[in-house]
């Protein structure tokens, strides 16, 4: 029996929100409105997902000796995280400086801050963590040093699931225990380079020539095409309809629901259609974290 469903490894910023009637040109000031301060990041976020369903849910990240620091680690643990494996120093809490103008497009800055200091030697260090998960999930806000450090970190029996956001290349020693690799379309296009089609379908097959046991594609409103293995079919997995309001961090929410269910023994198509919902439920309220829904909340499948 493992303490803990789900293992995250990933980044914590504090996003620093406000709102412009333009956004400034070089060397120009803009007025803006009040500042408002949320806990973000992604695997922040994914934690928070996880922990609110239900998940017995561990966060391994890093951030600063300072007030943001100190807001992520309160939002986990009103969310139930276990936050033994948060560290404290060595940077400023990441941040990121988001403009949002009136046709809600945005402007954003990242600073990474302490993420960036989280280092595979603290992956060393969290060995008990990884031997308490049965699942572990991680996405690329981190130095990729310290992803390659999470795959050899991993206990035997134990399972990863990768969301590689911000995309960037992969060395094959991740890739090969991804299970499953968990992709949106501009994820998918920049894996596959020029050999991206249109076909998503077909964006699964592709995938699988980087070496993951099993991909998910989220198709935003489309829900997602689940491939349980290289020569499984591609199956799609419909989102339930919505009235979307703000999809910020529904991908985080998808992924920590898939992950979770995915610890409790599920097949990845079944897991993948409760994660649909939950992404669903995420869209329907504002922000990342403060969206996320508790079972009850959730949308019939
Ligand atoms: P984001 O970057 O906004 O966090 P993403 O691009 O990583 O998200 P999406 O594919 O947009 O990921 O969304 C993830 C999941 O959330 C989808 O598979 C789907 O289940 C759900 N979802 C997203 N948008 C909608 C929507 N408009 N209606 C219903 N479900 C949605």
């Amino acid at each position: 029996m493992s303490d803990y469903d789900l293992l995250v490894v990933g980044s914590a910023n504090a996003d620093l929100v406000t709102r412009v009637e333009r956004r400034p040109g070089a060397g120009e000031t803009v007025l803006g409105s009040d500042l408002a301060v949320h806990p973000g990041g992604k695997g922040a976020n994914q934690a928070v997902a996880a922990a609110r369903l239900g998940a017995r849910t561990a966060l391994l990240a890093r951030v600063g000796d300072d007030g943001h620091g100190r807001l992520l680690l309160e939002s986990q643990r009103a969310a139930g995280v276990a936050v033994d494996g948060v560290l404290v120093g060595g940077a400023p809490t990441g941040v990121a400086l988001i403009t949002v103008d009136p046709s809600g497009d945005n402007s954003i800055v990242v600073s990474p801050g302490a993420n960036a200091r989280l280092t595979p030697a603290d992956v060393r260090g969290a060995a008990p963590l990884f031997r308490a998960a049965r699942v572990v999930s991680a996405q690329l806000e981190i130095p990729l040093a310290t992803v390659v450090e999470t795959v050899r970190a991993l206990a035997p029996g134990s399972r990863l699931v990768l969301n590689p956001s911000p995309p960037a290349a992969l060395p094959a020693e991740v890739t090969a225990v991804c299970d499953p690799l968990i992709v949106n379309e501009h994820e998918a296009r920049f894996l596959l380079g020029g050999a991206a089609g249109d076909e998503p379908g077909a964006w699964a097959r592709g995938l699988f020539a980087l070496g993951p046991r099993s991909v998910v594609i989220t198709l935003g409103s489309a829900g997602a095409l689940v491939a349980e293995g290289p020569s499984a079919p591609v199956v799609p997995v419909p989102s339930p309809r919505v009235t979307a309001v703000d999809t910020t961090g529904a991908g985080d929410a998808f992924t920590a629901a898939l992950a979770w269910r995915l610890s409790l023994g599920e097949r990845l198509v079944t897991a993948a259609a409760y994660a649909v919902r939950v992404g669903a439920a995420a869209v329907t309220r504002r922000g990342a974290q403060d969206s996320y829904p508790t079972p009850d909340e959730l949308p019939a499948g």
